[in-house]
């Protein structure tokens, strides 16, 4: 039985429903966008705090797509732009990292000790992995981010690859100047 916020979800999706007009086809979408190559793809943090489709002022006008993980990093996410390249055949890859970020706060180390401790059988592998802790400045994290998705094989080498930083107590977004290193 469902219990707790999910049940007024639920009924929210209920009256949802009742106006919902479908999109068109996902084969008919794709194929538009393949031949524009018009398509965004926004990979962020799922801080429930940052919206960004308000951000970026995401509307039926202006669309793009929202990969979201903790710390919105690139290596958590391959899988899933590569799948939508291969769909949609995005131009535009936005990497956005954020002021006062849960993976600023909690370390691997954090993350690690917190997951031992639910399964102390997967103790190996969990110390093996990495979480994606921002030990850095953001403006290193996007880049390193960036980094990443230009040296992938599964990233077309045509795909507009910008980073940006989200400062969550201004609301301002700042494009990250790729090549100016930090001193
Ligand atoms: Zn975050």
């Amino acid at each position: 039985m469902v219990t707790g916020p999910l049940v007024e979800m639920l009924a929210r999706n209920s009256k949802f429903a009742q106006s919902y007009q479908a999109p068109p086809g996902l084969v008919q979408m794709a194929s538009t966008m393949r031949s524009t190559g018009a398509g965004v793809v926004v990979i962020s943090c799922s801080d429930p705090r940052l919206n960004p489709y308000q951000i970026l002022g995401i509307d039926p006008t202006l669309k793009a797509t929202m990969v979201r993980n903790a710390g919105g990093r690139v290596f958590d996410a391959i899988r899933t732009l590569a799948v939508l390249q291969t769909i949609g055949a995005p131009g535009t890859i936005v990497v956005m990292h954020h002021t006062d970020c849960g993976m600023i706060h909690w370390h691997d180390a954090d993350v690690k000790e917190a997951l031992v401790e639910v399964a102390p059988e997967e103790k190996e592998s969990i110390e093996a992995s990495k979480f994606g802790e921002i030990t850095s400045s953001l403006e290193e994290s996007i880049r390193e981010d960036i980094g990443i998705l230009r040296a992938s094989p599964l990233i077309k080498k045509s795909t507009q690859i910008v980073g940006v930083k989200y400062d969550i107590s201004t609301g301002v977004l700042s494009v990250v100047d790729e090549t100016k290193s930090e001193l």
